[in-house]
């Protein structure tokens, strides 16, 4: 993500920043902030990320992660903050397009 940041020439990102939810990036000044979540942790459906062993518990513990992920989403949000969430997958270059689509207010 901080590769993709310098090549696009993105500035004043905070790594670490005291906000609930713990953003990976954040843009202090656009007030946005910026997550990049893991698809198994958090249940995206681009794979079959379900390991045959163990399949309720990696269920329950995404469940558990999804319904985490909304209520951080809902709270910045009620703080007026703008709230990107990226998959990990669409970090890769043939989701480039997808990716810059999503980042597009702090391109500005
Ligand atoms: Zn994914």
């Amino acid at each position: 993500m901080i590769d993709i940041f310098k090549e696009l020439h993105i500035k004043g990102w905070r790594r670490t920043y005291p906000l609930v939810g713990k953003p990976d990036f954040v843009f202090p000044k656009k007030r946005v902030v910026v997550f990049v979540d893991g698809c198994f942790w958090h249940g995206h459906d681009c794979r079959n990320v379900t390991p045959s062993a163990n399949a309720d518990f990696w269920n329950a513990k995404r469940d558990y992660n999804r319904k985490h992920d909304q209520i951080v989403t809902e709270t910045l949000i009620k703080k007026n903050w703008t709230v990107i969430r990226i998959w990990e997958c669409e970090l890769k270059k043939k989701n480039r397009e997808k990716l810059l689509e999503k980042i597009s207010v702090i391109i500005k």
